[in-house]
């Protein structure tokens, strides 16, 4: 019975239709400044999408569900449209692409923290004195030599003292338990299979951490390590096999490149200015259907609590509207992933500013993108996930449902 409900839009996405262009600007979102009632986005000066807001339509969306605050992973999958619950991807596999490392289907990724264990294998710090990220590079390198039973094994260093272990072979399972035990005074815990089909892993992952103890035992800070998100990167209907879309990526940053990697788009080389974001949407405007575009900057500085620092990274972000409108002619929607206030200094839950543009759009009486004047915006508050249906709409990909 189940199979036969269609799945919206999946079952009603065309073979052809307009192309489409997502700019995100990571974390946009804000909270107002107390002194001006004024949030970031509505201090910086933006003329490009305030006129962009203006000729079509806006709203705001709530990433994941009222009140939740999401990491930019789920919050991605769900403006590609994919629900960000049931396409969980697991920390161990966000770590890994988060460096860039080639994850492939079903390799096991784990989040590594370097940890201090005193005499008796207790912890006393459960992040090694947060030791400088070369050293977590050296002592990296050493425990890539590790060898594993009927496996390949990658060890990376990400930053400090964290780092991936990557097990790659046939039959390793994902979700088992954490081995930081997130105290000290006691000692890191074993990975324990609960079903047959783990015990392989959990026996590999624990010979793994002893043979890395014999290693690191005269390190006087990193001398253990603990494990954390063992996750396998499963397999996700892509966006061509979903919606008929040849889509690409044009990103910086490792983690949100690996994103779009795992919904299948294309991801094109790393643009090192904004210019060549742009130039990168031009040069390969004909060859896809869809295009992601991420910037960055308006998150990191919302994260380090920096109110003008995210007022100027918004309008740094405005610079890019031109070139972009120009290009994207069809379908452009500019949105950010979820909020990250100032005010906060971390992501939060609060809906996101949206604007629309396309020819077959409706106009609201929003003259300016903000989260207050988005209110009144006839896209209304919706959740993210809706908004990929919504783009596909407007670019005429999406045929009648029902008769
Ligand atoms: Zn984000």
């Amino acid at each position: 019975m189940h199979e036969r409900i269609p799945r919206l839009p999946d079952a009603i996405a065309t073979a052809s239709g307009g192309k489409i262009v997502l700019l995100v600007a990571d974390g946009l979102g804000g909270l107002p400044d107390p002194e001006t009632g004024l949030t970031e986005l509505e201090t910086a000066k933006t003329p490009n999408l305030d006129a962009l807001a203006k000729e079509g339509v806006t709203g705001l969306h709530v990433p994941i569900a009222p009140g939740i605050t999401p990491g930019s992973g789920p919050a991605h999958m769900a403006l590609f449209g994919y629900d960000p619950v049931e396409y969980l991807i697991g920390r161990g596999v966000l770590e890994a692409l988060g460096i860039d490392f080639d994850l492939k289907q079903g390799d096991v990724a784990a989040r590594i923290n370097f940890a201090t264990v005193d005499g008796a294998g207790m912890i006393t710090d459960r992040r090694a004195g947060r030791i400088p990220t070369e050293k977590c590079a050296e002592l990296s390198a050493e425990l890539d030599t590790i060898k594993l039973p009927g496996v390949e094994l990658f060890f990376r260093p990400v930053k400090e003292h964290r780092a991936v272990l990557v097990l790659r072979g046939e039959g390793l399972v994902g979700g088992l338990n954490d081995t930081d035990p997130q105290a000290t005074g006691v000692p890191p815990l074993q990975v324990r299979a609960e079903t047959e089909k783990e015990e392989r892993t959990a026996e590999l992952l624990n010979s793994f951490v002893s043979q890395a103890g014999a290693i690191l035992v005269d390190e006087p800070k990193a001398n253990a390590i603990t494990l954390r998100g063992i996750a396998t990167r499963e397999a996700i209907p892509t966006f061509e096999e979903r919606y008929n879309l040849r889509a690409a990526a044009i990103a910086q940053y490792p983690m949100y490149r690996g994103v779009a990697g795992l919904v299948g788009m294309n991801v094109l080389p790393v643009p090192d200015t904004l210019d060549e974001m742009t130039a990168l949407l031009r040069e390969h405007y004909e060859e896809y259907d869809f295009f992601f575009m991420h910037f960055k900057y308006t998150d990191s500085t919302g994260e380090n609590g920096d109110f003008p620092g995210k007022v100027a990274a918004t309008e740094q972000f405005d610079t890019i509207v031109p070139g972009v409108v120009d290009i994207a002619t069809d379908v452009l929607l500019v949105t950010g992933d979820h909020s990250t206030p100032s005010l906060l200094a971390s992501h939060s839950w609060h809906p996101v500013p949206v604007l629309l543009k396309s020819r077959n759009s409706r106009r609201d009486p929003c003259e300016s993108f903000g989260e207050t004047s988005c209110l009144g915006g006839a896209l209304g508050v919706i959740r993210g996930v809706d908004l990929m249906p919504l783009m596909l709409a407007h670019a005429g990909r999406l045929a009648k449902f029902g008769a």
